[in-house]
């Protein structure tokens, strides 16, 4: 989906835990191989963990600023977001929607 406003295309700005979530997803439900992997659990999963943990939205104009705060407290942001994204599972698998 293109995002114009005013004919400037906002796109490429996202929340960057995106790609986080998905890698921790991945790697907590292969090490949990008894939850619900169809799609509609992996969206809930996918959908809730994003809502759980504090979005990273930035502007590319700040981005390179603000990669450096990131990689400085990357270890801890981790921990907190696994911890989080175990959350979503949890919930998720606790309650389906099937
Ligand atoms: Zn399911």
């Amino acid at each position: 989906m293109s995002r114009i406003v005013l004919g400037v295309d906002l796109s490429d700005v996202y929340n960057f835990n995106e790609d986080l979530v998905v890698l921790l997803l991945d790697k907590l439900l292969k090490q949990n191989k008894d939850i619900c992997r169809c799609r509609s659990c992996l969206e809930d999963m996918y959908s809730l963990s994003l809502k759980l943990i504090e979005p990273r939205y930035h502007p590319n104009s700040l981005i390179e600023q603000v990669m450096k705060g990131y990689l400085e407290r990357q270890a801890e942001f981790e921990v907190n977001a696994e911890k989080l994204v175990m959350k979503a599972i949890k919930v998720v698998s606790g309650n389906p929607h099937h």
